[in-house]
C-alpha cells in the first residue's frame, strides 16, 4: 500500500502565528523543525498501520519547507514548486505512467478556512481570498484538497490539525474520519497547544488507525464531484477581481466574486491557481 501525506504548516503542533511560517522571519527555522516532527509522526505511524510505501508533498509556501536530510528516512520527499499539483503532488501517479498508484492521502498539519472562528492561521490558499464553493459546498484547503484526490478515486483517510480543522473535515468528509487534534484554538494567533510528545503520538495512533482500517477492507469513500464543477470564489477587494477575472472562461458574478464551470476537479483546481495567483499582482 502506497501513501501519500500532504504536509502544511499552519495546523502544525506549536505554531499559532504568520511569522512562525514565513521564510526569513526570526522563528522560521523553529517551525521547519515543529513542521517535520509532526509529518515524521505522520510517517511512522503509516508504517505501523503497515503501509509498504510513503511520499511526503511539501504542502507549505515553495514547497521547500521540509528538509529531505531530517524527514524519516523511510519517505520520499516531493519538493519544490510550482508542480502539477501542488499540495497533492504525485496524486497523479499511476500504471499508465509508469508509477504505482497511490491508495489513500493523509492531511498533516492543516488548518481552517478563510472566515473560520477560533481557527489558527485560518485561510484559504491565500489572503486574497475570502470563501471557496465547488459545485455550492462551501470548502476551505481541506475541501479543496479532498476533492482533486477525489477524482483519481482515492480517499483522505486522516488529518491533523486544530480542533476547528479537525471539524471542518469531518463535517466535509465524514465522521468516521481519523483526525489528531494537537491545539486549541482561542483566536487566529493563539492558541492552546498540547505538549509536543502528546500531539505527535496523537498523530501517529491517528495515521496507523487509519491505514489499519483501510487495510483491513474499511476503506473511505473518496469526496467526489459531479461534473461539470462549478468553482465560485469570493476575493477579498475588488481589485483582486479585476486581475482574476483575466482568467478566460470566468464570470464576474459581482464586484468580488467569480464564477469558473470546469471540466472537472482537476481542471477546477487549475484555474482557482491561476485565479489566485492572478489576484495576488496588485
Ligand atoms: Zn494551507
Amino acid at each position: 500500500m502506497r501513501i501519500l501525506i500532504s504536509c502544511d504548516m499552519e495546523g502544525i503542533s506549536g505554531i499559532v502565528d504568520w511569522e512562525q511560517v514565513t521564510p526569513g522571519t526570526a522563528e522560521w527555522g523553529r517551525g521547519r523543525k515543529l513542521m517535520v516532527g509532526d509529518v515524521n509522526a505522520a510517517i511512522n505511524g503509516a508504517f505501523v498501520g503497515g503501509a509498504e510505501k510513503v511520499t511526503v508533498s511539501d504542502a507549505h509556501w515553495h514547497a521547500r519547507t521540509l528538509e529531505l536530510e531530517d524527514l524519516d528516512p523511510r519517505a520520499h520527499l516531493n519538493s519544490g514548486s510550482p508542480s502539477p499539483f501542488s499540495m497533492l503532488q504525485g496524486l497523479e501517479d499511476g500504471p499508465e505512467n509508469g508509477r504505482e498508484r497511490y491508495e489513500a492521502v493523509v492531511l498533516i498539519g492543516f488548518h481552517a478556512m478563510a472566515g473560520a472562528k477560533k481557527a489558527v492561521l485560518c485561510h484559504t490558499w491565500s489572503d486574497k481570498v475570502a470563501g471557496v464553493w465547488l459545485n455550492d459546498v462551501h470548502v476551505g484547503e481541506i475541501g479543496l484538497n479532498a476533492a482533486t484526490a477525489g477524482h483519481f478515486g482515492i480517499p483522505v483517510i486522516a488529518l491533523s490539525g486544530d480542533r476547528v480543522a479537525c471539524l471542518e473535515a469531518q463535517t466535509l468528509l465524514g465522521q468516521d474520519l481519523e483526525v489528531a487534534v494537537v491545539k486549541e484554538g482561542a483566536g487566529r494567533f493563539a492558541a492552546e497547544c498540547l505538549p509536543l510528545a502528546e500531539a505527535r503520538e496523537r498523530i501517529c495512533d491517528a495515521v496507523a488507525k487509519a491505514v489499519t482500517k483501510y487495510r483491513a477492507g474499511q476503506k473511505r469513500a473518496p469526496f467526489t464531484l459531479a461534473s461539470p464543477v462549478r468553482l465560485v470564489v469570493e476575493f477579498q477587494l475588488p481589485q483582486h477581481v479585476d486581475n482574476a477575472y483575466l482568467l478566460p472562461g470566468t464570470t464576474r458574478l459581482s464586484g468580488t466574486r467569480l464564477e469558473y464551470s470546469a471540466a472537472d476537479m482537476v481542471m477546477a483546481m487549475r484555474a482557482f491557481r491561476a485565479m489566485t495567483l492572478l489576484a495576488g499582482n496588485n
